[in-house]
């Protein structure tokens, strides 16, 4: 991005160009604030990008569905005015069946061959989740409150979140009690009979999660995500045009209306610290710049242990942040193709939207089975789309592209990745053939990013997308760390915007925007 900044002194420097960066920084840039993004990698968004990964094939090599960003937040850095385009909006979502067969999971109702007392039993559960999930939306929106203090706001938050959760009413309340701490095998369990049926919506509790679905806690990681989804509102599940790096672009071109700069290609070597306070940071080459604020979107291992260091932090604070779980578990496949791929019992429309490749709990499970010593699933689970079904601006005319979430590969592989990509490959390929047959045949060019590969190229620590697993024990004021939870650090002028923050991961926006606020609503002084 040819925005130089001729400034070297700032309100506000955002460490980290992704989609959470640039959003605090339009909301900063705003607010009237004097913003620089800086970014380390050659374009902006982070995780969220498109990149060629074959000549004449682009993919989102990150994030490839867009399905968390509330719709306000879209609209109020107007970004269609920005240059966002849609491919696809509110994406089907299909699961695979073994023998050609397709479940077509909509929002109230399922289709696909289902015992009338499975179909009711959706019907009933997705309602009530839905329920559940829109009474916790609203704690996605504000920083999450402290505890034990006397602050009125903290008080004023966890009352809101009490009576939210107070309005469903007993039953619903008790229900939510229940099922709160079980895992989601034994809730679906109760609920369906289909194998399919559980496995597709088991998938959504531990994509990207450091789980299966018989971990503990299951159940909430699950709410969560229907939460934020709920939050998201009318956004859906949605593919813009040219891919998430089309939708990082136009969010780069809202910040820079609003006055922000953006220097790509500038990676920042270092937090500068005077006076117990952030003053600024160091780059790589070593220019300083100067701001009154430092907000870093980097993980937070990497902001605290690696850009500010822990000799501006207490030992306690440090433990806690080197305890944080962030060790990636999920892959991504990426294939070029000379053709459509032909899934079994999937029709052209649902090509254009979300398969599933999950037959059962069971099999997700013996999935994480490896990953938990050291190695990558035998027989992966997967989240795959064919982007080009929707926008064939991807590839070349005629062929297409196939982008698939990988699960479960492990960042540490005992055998090590170098020896370990191709395998892990090819048992991504044998069970993609199971459902489409003849696809190896239509393959012209493929790409697997390992955990490893994603904290190389995205720069997160242990290739975990949420920055940090999204568990009991680091959500809401304790997430990334207690101590760092509402965005400010225990360095003063130093803020974090990024996954690793309330309220989480995936092209979300919301840390980005909260984080933003928490800076605008504190004492700014100038550098
Ligand atoms: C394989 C994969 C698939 C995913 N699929 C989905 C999906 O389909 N839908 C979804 O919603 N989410 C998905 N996610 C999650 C989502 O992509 C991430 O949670 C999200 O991109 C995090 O955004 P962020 O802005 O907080 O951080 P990041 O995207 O990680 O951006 C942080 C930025 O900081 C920069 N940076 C780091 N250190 C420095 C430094 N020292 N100096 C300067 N810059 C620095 C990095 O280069 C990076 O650009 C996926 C993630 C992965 C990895």
């Amino acid at each position: 991005m040819a925005l130089d900044a001729v400034q070297s002194s700032y309100d506000c420097v955002v460490i980290g160009g992704g989609h959470n960066g640039l959003i605090c920084a339009a909301t900063l840039a705003r607010g009237g604030r004097s913003v620089l993004v800086l970014e380390a990698a050659a374009q902006v968004g982070g995780a969220a990008v498109t990149r060629e990964f074959a000549p004449g094939f682009r993919v989102s090599a990150g994030a490839h569905l867009l399905h968390l960003m509330p719709a306000d937040l879209l609209r109020e850095l107007k970004l269609e005015s920005h240059g966002l385009e849609w491919a696809a909006r509110g994406m089907a979502t299909t699961a695979l069946l073994p023998g050609g067969a397709g479940l077509s999971l909509g929002a109230e109702a399922v289709q696909g061959g289902l015992s009338a007392q499975d179909a009711h039993a959706y019907a009933v559960y997705t309602a009530r989740m839905r329920r559940f999930a829109s009474a916790l939306a609203p704690m996605f929106s504000r920083p999450p409150p402290r505890l034990g203090t006397t602050a009125w706001a903290d008080r004023i938050a966890l009352l809101r979140l009490g009576w939210q959760i107070r309005r469903l009413g007993r039953r619903d309340m008790r229900e939510l009690l229940r099922i709160g701490g079980m895992n989601v095998y034994d809730l679906l369990e109760e609920n369906f009979e289909s194998a399919g049926l559980k496995g597709a919506l088991g998938l959504d509790a531990v994509l990207g999660a450091n789980f299966g679905p018989r971990s503990p806690g299951t159940v909430l990681t699950l709410l969560y995500r229907l939460a934020a989804e709920s939050a998201a509102g009318a956004t859906g599940l949605s593919q813009p045009k040219g891919g998430m790096g089309a939708l990082c672009n136009a969010l780069a071109n809202a910040a820079a209306a609003s006055g922000a700069a953006i220097r790509t290609g500038a990676r920042v070597a270092g937090i500068r610290v005077a006076g117990d306070r952030a003053v600024g940071v160091v780059l790589e080459t070593g220019e300083n710049i100067d701001a009154a604020n430092v907000i870093s979107s980097a993980d937070p291992k990497t902001t605290f242990l690696r850009l500010l260091g822990t000799r501006h932090l207490d030992t306690g604070f440090v433990r806690r942040v080197n305890h944080l779980r962030c060790r990636g578990l999920a892959a991504k496949l990426h294939l070029a193709l000379n053709r459509a791929p032909a899934f079994g019992g999937v029709s052209e429309a649902s090509l254009r939207g979300r398969l599933l490749v999950v037959p059962s709990l069971e099999h997700i499970e013996h999935a994480y089975n490896h990953a938990k010593y050291g190695e990558f699933s035998a027989v992966p689970v997967m989240e795959v789309t064919v982007p080009t079904a929707n926008d064939p601006s991807l590839a070349p005319a005629g062929h297409h592209v196939l982008s698939a979430i990988v699960q479960y590969a492990p960042y540490a592989l005992k055998e090590g990745w170098q020896s370990g990509r191709q395998r892990c490959l090819d048992a991504a390929l044998d069970e993609l053939e199971r459902y489409a047959p003849g696809l190896r045949g239509s393959i012209v060019g493929a790409e697997l990013l390992t955990p490893a590969d994603m904290e190389q190229e995205f720069g997160m620590s242990g290739g975990h997308w949420h920055h940090g697993d999204l568990a009991f024990d680091q959500f809401l004021m304790v997430r990334p760390v207690p101590g760092a939870a509402q965005y400010r650090t225990p360095v003063e002028g130093l803020f974090l915007c990024g996954a690793g923050c309330h309220p989480g991961g995936g092209v979300m926006g919301i840390a980005g925007r909260n984080a933003a606020r928490e800076v605008l609503n504190g004492s700014l002084n100038s550098p």
